[in-house]
């Protein structure tokens, strides 16, 4: 068999990686011209180290990343620990996208990828997919899978009008710093902060910090995006308690500040066809207020590929793989907006450890 995978994401080298295991012929085809990783810091939550740890590659994460846990201090730095859960309910490792990255395109193999390969389109028969990329060349596969993110071709073939749209008012500010003198940081310290924003800071595994900010509902953004990022800090401590995330943003030069307006793909009335398949982001880009984008999305690339293993024949495989993945991006949708409507502090970090309860016990 042989499978193209579209994007070399998070979720499409672990797709190609979980394939590869499986005997199955897979490359990657990336637009960009190098692997990178778009954006600093990534919360790895335990399904989806089971993920990597089933695919031979968990250790190698865990000595690239640190284990943290996500509990939630009010305005005032107040402790939030919600009755009723485990400390294994908070508990992820953080890494670095881009060591993430290439650890994984370099357990893909570099024979295995293709750089500035732009899918543009594709066409199914009975038999497969011929994908056509920008350059005009075209290439024969048994399966298509779409991993190439929020804005996929892929998913817009498979599913006309489901466009990406932004989620109004919500934007994400974030960095990897070197702490400036006189700032400590030894803890990780997220904050629910005044005019729903949220944000805060967590070191990293090589003394290097992640410091990021979120606000839902913003007011139409004015000034640098430091600037808009050092105003929502203040939303984040109301007494003097913490100083330490101003002087971070401070710190960071204004190029290396990560600015996005969140965009979330809507819930797909479908996920396959006969012989195109979505994963990660392509089929589900949510929003971050629940950290876990990725780690969903990587379980797609182990589902999918057990799937295509133990059914008979691809259609098949496929259509079984969306009558999971339906329900259960239902049930992810329903949690997370549970989240993003509490209204107090509390609320917010019980409705946060329920879903992550429910994504590590399920
Ligand atoms: C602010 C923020 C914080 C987040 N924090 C977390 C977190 O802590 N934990 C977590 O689990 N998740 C988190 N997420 C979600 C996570 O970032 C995403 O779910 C994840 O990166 C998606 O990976 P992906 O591989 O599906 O897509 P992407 O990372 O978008 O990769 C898609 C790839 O496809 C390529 N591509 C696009 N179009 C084409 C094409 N036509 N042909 C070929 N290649 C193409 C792109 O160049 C890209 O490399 C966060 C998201 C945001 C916005």
């Amino acid at each position: 068999m042989r499978v193209l995978v579209a994007g070399g994401g998070i979720v499409g080298l672990t797709t190609a990686i979980a394939l590869h295991k499986a005997g199955i012929d897979a490359v990657v085809c990336e637009q960009a011209p190098e692997i990178r990783a778009a954006g600093a810091g990534l919360g790895i939550w335990a399904n989806a180290m089971a993920v990597f740890d089933e695919l031979g590659i968990g250790d190698q994460i865990r000595a690239i990343a640190k284990p943290t846990e996500m509990y939630f201090r009010d305005p005032t730095g107040k402790f939030i620990d919600p009755p009723g859960f485990s400390k294994e309910d908070h508990r992820y490792l953080l890494a670095q996208r881009p060591e993430l990255s290439a650890l994984l395109a370099r357990t893909v193999g570099r024979d295995n990828i293709r750089l500035g390969c732009r899918v543009a389109d594709y066409v199914e028969s009975d038999a497969g997919a011929t994908v056509r990329f920008e350059d005009g060349s075209t290439a024969d596969v048994d399966l298509l899978v779409g991993a190439d993110g929020a804005y996929s071709v892929v998913r817009s073939r498979l599913v006309p009008g489901s466009d990406a749209i932004a989620h109004e008012g919500h934007h994400a500010w974030r960095s990897v710093v070197t702490p400036p003198e006189g700032v400590t940081v030894d803890q990780s310290v997220i904050v629910l902060g005044e005019r729903r924003t949220r944000g805060g800071y967590v070191p990293t595994v090589d003394g290097t910090v992640y410091w990021l900010i979120n606000q839902f509902g913003s007011p139409a953004l004015e000034g640098t995006p430091k600037e808009q990022a050092r105003e929502r800090a203040e939303f984040l401590d109301t007494t003097g308690w913490n100083r330490a995330l101003p002087a971070l943003i401070e710190s960071t030069p204004d190029d290396r500040i990560l600015y996005n307006q969140i965009m979330l793909v809507p819930p797909l009335s479908r996920w396959v066809s006969d012989r195109v398949a979505l994963v990660g982001d392509a089929a589900h880009a949510l929003s971050p207020h629940i950290t876990a984008g990725a780690s969903l999305g990587v379980e797609d690339a182990l589902l999918l590929t057990r799937l295509l293993v133990s059914t008979e024949g691809v259609p098949a495989a496929l259509a079984a793989y969306e009558r999971d993945r339906l329900p259960h991006y239902a049930k992810v949708n329903e949690l997370s907006k549970r989240v993003e409507d509490s209204t107090t502090p509390e609320e917010f970090a019980t409705n946060y450890v329920a879903f992550s309860h429910w994504m590590l016990t399920r």
